[in-house]
């Protein structure tokens, strides 16, 4: 039988698929860097499994893209996103985690050990995968979205609001994200206009308070964005929206329009190699993060379409690495 606990090495190889040039070994490899990813990272490191963290283009996760994080238990004052994932990160590299950057193209989970392959065609391979893989913000799936995206349109008020200074703004969402997104933007531009589908926000309500005494958001209840509306120099000029209960569309003077509805899982590349749920999310067995595939743990909000709080994932990535830990260990003693 194959030993999954095979020391680090490395060798030449040419894969068929992708011509890989280098094949390195690890007992255990977590794809991601947010707070799952980290906590992984983290407790994999203590139990001297000396873990690799894969971090791709979005590298730290939605964090990074997060202003103030005022829940996470632990920061009384609260932290801003970017600096709570610089943290994580030293406190990982402290106990001897190695990063590696790069996007993963490809995963084999059909072979032990699991083969990993990166965009620059290097392999990896390991024992033991943790899915940390995060989920990416939703568009509304318009084709001026897609034109005016970064003329006008964003999916990220901390990165891109500076530049909406003193303009008429819009935000579409009713949950966390969006009224975050409102409040911060409050700060910065002349007017925000919060547009809603229902008549109902899903957000906190701590949120939503804080959201209706600010005398610069306005709500568009039972509303959808019906077209983006600009000029290639000028950018985006307007924003057509359309009230569902009457189907009147009505044009309004925003410059900005900022898209909070949500998020979609990073699971693509495990599409007919794990079991995902219709949402795409992966599907861990009940009160662990052990998932279809033996060896192949999953943490945060890959998993996670219900709670998604930086706590709950750092709490399931502490989780994927003792269930790998003692899945190495089982695997060792047979
Ligand atoms: P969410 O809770 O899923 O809310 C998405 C919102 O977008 C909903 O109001 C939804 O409308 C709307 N929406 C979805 N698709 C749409 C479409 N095609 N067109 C128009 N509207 C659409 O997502 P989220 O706000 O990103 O929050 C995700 C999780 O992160 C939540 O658990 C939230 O509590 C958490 N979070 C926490 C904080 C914090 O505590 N600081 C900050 C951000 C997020 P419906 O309501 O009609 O479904």
């Amino acid at each position: 039988m194959i030993n999954v606990l095979q020391s680090i090495s490395v060798k030449l190889e040419i894969n068929n698929n992708h011509m890989t040039k280098k094949e390195q070994h690890h007992k255990i490899i977590i794809l991601g860097s947010g707070p799952a990813g980290l906590t992984a990272a983290i407790y994999a490191a203590r139990a001297m499994l000396n873990p690799v963290v894969i971090s791709g283009r979005e590298a730290g996760g939605q964090l990074m893209i997060t202003s103030d994080v005022e829940n996470y238990p632990g920061f009384p004052n609260g932290i801003q996103g970017p600096e709570m994932m610089d943290l994580l990160r030293a406190q990982a590299k402290r106990f001897g985690t190695e990063f590696v950057s790069g996007d993963v193209v490809d995963v084999d989970l059909s072979v032990r050990p699991f083969n990993i392959v990166l965009e620059n065609n290097e392999a990896l391979t390991c024992d033991a995968l943790i899915i940390s893989t995060g989920a990416s913000a939703r568009w509304l799936g318009i084709d001026s979205e897609k034109e005016y995206s970064g003329k006008g349109v964003s999916a990220c008020a901390t990165c891109d609001g500076f530049f909406f200074r003193d303009q008429n703004v819009a935000v579409v969402g009713g949950g966390d994200t969006a009224l975050e997104e409102a409040l911060y933007l409050a700060n910065i531009c002349k007017s925000v206009t919060l547009i809603h589908r229902r008549n109902v926000l899903r957000g906190s309500k701590i949120m939503q308070k804080r959201v209706m005494d600010n005398r610069k958001i306005e709500v568009m209840w039972d509303t959808v964005v019906d077209e983006v509306i600009g000029d290639s120099i000028a950018g985006m000029t307007s924003l057509k929206v359309k009230n569902i209960i009457t189907n009147k569309v009505t044009e309004h003077p925003f410059t900005g329009l900022f898209i909070a509805i949500g998020h979609v899982p990073n699971t693509k590349l495990f599409e007919n190699k794990l079991n995902l749920n219709k949402s795409g999310y992966v599907n861990v067995t009940p009160g662990t993060t052990y998932t279809s595939v033996n060896g192949v743990f999953a943490s945060g909000d890959v998993q996670d379409n219900v709670y998604r709080q930086a706590v709950t994932a750092a709490g399931t990535g502490c989780m994927a690495a003792i269930d790998a830990e003692r899945w190495l260990a089982e695997q060792s003693s047979i």
